[in-house]
This record gives C-alpha cells, sequence and structure tokens, in this order.
C-alpha cells in the first residue's frame, strides 16, 4: 500500500490477523488507531515517509499493544518529522531492525539501550546532540548516526559537579525495582502496584550496563569505535569522539567512569 496518497490508516487491514509484512510507507499518514498493537503476526511494519510526527501529541498507543510488542522485528519510521519517541519503546522486545532516519528527533529514549535484541539502527539526518549510554550495551551490526547535530557538549559546557548522592542513592521503591531489573524478574501491572511499574518502565541504564532508577545524567564523551566494536558505524564526524547521556548505578561507577 506503497504510495497511494493515504492520509487516513485504513481500518480493514485490522482484519487481516495473518498479515506478516505491511508496507505503509510514502503515504500521508499521520495517526494509526490503537487497536492496530493487537495484530497478531506482524514482524515488519514500514511507515517511512509518513506524517506521524505532525500532530502536536503523538498517541503511541498502537505501537505497545499486547501483541505487535511480541511479533515486530523491523519497524521503519523513517521520514515522519518525527520530534520524540515513546519511552516505551523498549518493550518491542524482538525488535532486531529500527530506522528512525530523517527525523526532527533532538534525543532519543535512554530506554532503547534496553532492547537486547536490537542489531541496526539508523539515525541519520536528525538533529541529535548526545546518545544515552545504555546503547552501549547493545549489540550492533549495523549503526548509522551520520548528518547529525554532534557537537561535543562535553567540552561546550562543563556539567555541574553533583554527588554521588544525587546518582545513586535511592529510595526503598528504587532499590525494590533494581532487584526486579537485575534478576530480570516478571511484572505486570496487576500482579504489582501502578508506582512501581511505573518506576520499572523508565528505568535507565548505567554505562556498566545496570538498571538506574532515576534521570540524572552527566554528559561524558566516549570514542564511539570503542563503544560500538561489533558494529559497522557510519558516522561524518571526524574524530569519532561522541557525547553520551551517562548514568549512574554506583558511587563505584560514578568514580569509574566520570
Ligand atoms: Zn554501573
Amino acid at each position: 500500500m506503497n504510495g497511494l496518497k493515504l492520509c487516513n490508516f485504513r481500518r480493514d487491514i485490522l482484519l487481516l490477523s495473518r498479515l506478516t509484512v505491511l508496507d505503509l510507507s510514502n503515504n500521508e499518514i499521520e495517526k494509526i488507531p490503537h487497536e492496530f498493537g493487537r495484530m497478531t503476526n506482524l514482524c515488519e511494519l514500514i511507515l517511512s515517509n509518513n506524517n506521524l510526527g505532525v500532530p502536536n501529541i503523538s498517541d503511541w498507543r498502537w505501537l505497545l499493544g499486547l501483541q505487535i510488542i511480541r511479533t515486530l522485528k523491523l519497524l521503519d519510521l523513517s521520514g515522519n518529522k518525527l520530534k520524540g519517541l515513546p519511552n516505551d519503546i523498549w518493550k518491542l522486545r524482538n525488535l532486531v531492525t529500527l530506522k528512525l532516519y530523517n527525523n526532527e528527533l533532538e534525543r532519543i529514549p535512554a530506554s532503547l539501550g534496553r532492547l537486547k535484541n536490537l542489531r541496526y539502527l539508523t539515525l541519520s539526518q536528525n538533529i541529535l546532540k548526545s546518545l544515552p549510554c545504555s546503547l552501549m550495551q547493545c549489540r550492533f551490526e549495523l549503526l548509522d548516526i551520520s548528518m547529525n547535530k554532534f557537537e561535543n557538549r562535553e567540552t561546550l559546557m562543563k556539567p555541574k559537579l553533583s554527588s554521588q548522592w544525587d546518582f545513586c542513592i535511592g529510595s526503598l521503591l528504587h532499590i525494590a525495582a533494581k532487584v526486579v531489573l537485575k534478576y530480570n524478574i516478571y511484572y505486570a501491572p496487576n500482579i504489582i502496584p501502578r508506582t512501581l511499574t511505573e518506576t520499572l518502565d523508565n528505568a535507565n541504564l548505567c554505562v556498566c550496563g545496570r538498571p538506574v532508577l532515576n534521570n540524572i545524567f552527566i554528559i561524558k564523551q566516549f570514542d564511539c569505535r570503542d563503544c560500538f566494536r561489533s558494529a559497522t558505524i557510519t558516522n561524518d564526524n571526524v574524530n569519532h569522539a561522541l557525547d553520551f547521556e551517562c548514568y549512574f548505578c554506583s558511587s563505584k561507577c560514578l568514580m569509574k567512569y566520570n
């Protein structure tokens, strides 16, 4: 259904329960209905060159449906004027390929590093200034970060010094949540309190890969060739040094990487 100038999502698609690949690229679609998340067999979804980023508040409920988060392996959202992504995108746990090039992304959620199966990520032609350190945990085969606005903020603005209390000491809720994440214990809103679910869903990752339950980060520079050793990196930054948003799980990590 490529290039049909569709402005709206065709709801009869929802009846195609055995559909595995759907190409809706080069249309003018602004909204996907949340029922779309119930597609039971969809593996590849190509939505490039539409207008999903045009509404002021994008509605991403379709992307987090209980069915689609299990089956989706390829998602192409390139060329959609997107200014942001949902923090919950990490729930697409089987995602291997994510195409986000040619959007207006200034940052990407740190939770993206929780996608353990992600191998191909294209972020070129955005306005990214830094990357979350959680991406260092991904075993990329291809990472395209060319044509962004990486301008080495570490040297431009020295972060104010914060104590390890700010970074590493959490509440009892945070300590409980860290244990759940560390041992990969299954959780859902119907079995634990909603506040705990929200805390768990919003977890970031430390430079070492352990979970962090706060949003405090500092900008640190790393050589992207060291961070993504297994990947083919497409990057137009000549010295390969990139700014990373770094979160810290403990005072030990704060001392080690800061
Ligand atoms: Zn750590």
